[in-house]
């Protein structure tokens, strides 16, 4: 995990905000990171670095911010890509997970075809905080009869102990804060 923490350029690409979208939240924005040409080819070609020996044949990528991710690392890797999408955005037979947020409850869904049984998947995410919407997209895969092989994160909030709820399998990030 973070191997590229000495990756000032990159780091200084994301901008934090503070107090969004509430109060006491850093906010880890990648919009500054995904204009940048160079900065997005690192980021790709880190996320890859870190990510392709757990061979996965299929990236699933959580909406929204997984989205912007999830495709070009499938591309770099040689894998598909797959969304897990929040609810009532997929048009055919889904399955569903749903998991607790600090305030309330939010569900993910994936097309129940999106995966061959026994398929290599890797989540991907931009930021992993409290790790809960990894381990409820883990769930979501297994669910879906995929073979969760990993979860790779372009940032990781080390405080807030995110991985300690991803267990079993290899955690990558790329950026730890
Ligand atoms: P969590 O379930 O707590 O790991 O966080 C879930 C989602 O919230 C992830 O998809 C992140 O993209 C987003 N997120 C949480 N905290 C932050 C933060 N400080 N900056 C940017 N995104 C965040």
């Amino acid at each position: 995990m973070g191997l590229l923490n000495q990756d000032a350029d990159l780091r200084a690409l994301v901008r934090a905000i503070p107090d969004f979208p509430q109060p006491g939240i850093v906010f880890r924005d990648i919009t500054t990171l995904l204009r940048d040409r160079s900065g997005l080819q690192q980021a790709i070609q880190h996320l890859h670095d870190q990510c392709h020996d757990l061979r996965p044949d299929l990236v699933a990528g959580i909406e929204a911010r997984g989205f912007l991710f999830g495709p070009a690392l499938a591309v770099a890797i040689g894998a598909g890509f797959v969304p897990l999408r929040k609810p009532g955005k997929l048009p055919a037979a889904t399955h569903a997970i749903d998991y607790d947020l600090e305030y309330g409850t939010d569900r993910l869904e994936i097309h129940r075809d999106a995966i061959h049984p026994g398929a290599r998947v890797l989540v991907i995410d931009d930021v992993i905080a409290t790790g809960g919407t990894a381990a409820a997209a883990g769930q979501l895969v297994a669910q879906a009869g995929g073979t969760l092989v990993g979860y790779g994160f372009l940032i990781e909030l080390l405080a807030l102990r995110g991985r300690d709820r991803l267990p079993d399998v290899p955690v990558r990030s790329v950026l730890v804060y």
